[in-house]
């Protein structure tokens, strides 16, 4: 039987890559984004992989949004933890709304959806849960003080509750990406940019299949042993 993946933030960059490789490899897919229906609409009609419409940083939307994935397709075995904004402001100028919006959005999503599939993960002695955090939650950056926080506290998350479902066979790891050729990345200014590629050893972006890759690897039946770990993909830049 396919096992049943959830990908939030599905429908673009990373996260299509993400839902495009799993659907690739067997799973039944669901991809959770957020607002841009018109990307959605697109995304179903190319890869066949259905969109569900719901706001992560929503507790009761979480709930709600899984019991339909599984009366659609069934109980969730992975869970892809991938929805991320950014709202970039250096603290001095930071409004209250920007911090809570990335912590919302980036972080508390990760506690809505886990708790939301944790019950039905542990009862069946099986689950697969996957956190993309980033290099800049690794490393910090200048003007990123709440996307670095909320990405920080994604790889001590991961941590936390690896510990707590491993004698359930549910893993739970990270992913940090490095700078990924997104429309996350494409807002940033050009000049901005070229700084960035030029301190990236392998001297490119990464591609969204390259985070795929990783996410496929984390969430086989056959990586059992593998739980609590960061995988970095970041072309070299930062090694942790
Ligand atoms: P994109 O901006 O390309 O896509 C974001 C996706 O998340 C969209 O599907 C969007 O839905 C969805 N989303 C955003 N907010 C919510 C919400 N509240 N509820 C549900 N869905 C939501 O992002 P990327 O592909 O660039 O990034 C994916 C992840 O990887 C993020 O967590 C990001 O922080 C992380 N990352 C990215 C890097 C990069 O270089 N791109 C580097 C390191 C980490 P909609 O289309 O409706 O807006």
């Amino acid at each position: 039987m396919a096992r049943v993946a959830i990908v939030t933030g599905g429908t673009r960059g990373i996260g299509e890559a993400i839902s495009v490789g799993l659907k690739d490899a067997g799973y039944k897919v669901a991809a959770v984004y957020a607002g841009n229906d018109e990307r959605a609409r697109d995304f179903t009609e190319r890869t066949g992989i259905a969109a569900y419409k719901w706001d992560v940083s929503q507790f009761d939307g979480c709930r709600d949004g899984v019991a339909r994935v599984e009366a659609d397709l069934g109980p969730v075995e992975v869970l892809v933890n991938n929805a991320g904004i950014t709202r970039d402001s250096v603290m001095h100028r930071m409004t209250f709304e920007q911090w809570n919006e990335v912590i919302q959005t980036n972080l508390t999503s990760c506690f809505n959806m886990c708790r939301t599939v944790i019950d039905g993960m542990r009862e069946r002695n099986f689950g697969r849960i996957v956190n993309i955090g980033s290099i800049n939650g690794q490393a910090g950056q200048y003007g990123q003080v709440n996307y670095a926080a909320a990405k920080s506290g994604i790889h001590g998350f991961t941590k936390a509750l690896a510990q707590e479902g491993a004698a359930k066979g549910i893993t739970v790891n990270a992913i940090a990406p490095g700078y990924i050729d997104t429309d996350m990345v494409r807002a940033v200014p050009a000049n901005v940019l070229e700084k960035i590629v030029a301190r990236i050893p392998v001297g490119r972006l990464g591609r969204a299949d390259e985070i795929a890759r990783g996410v496929l690897f984390l969430v086989g039946d056959d990586a059992g042993f593998v739980t609590g770990s960061t995988l970095s993909i970041n072309g070299g830049q930062h090694m942790y």
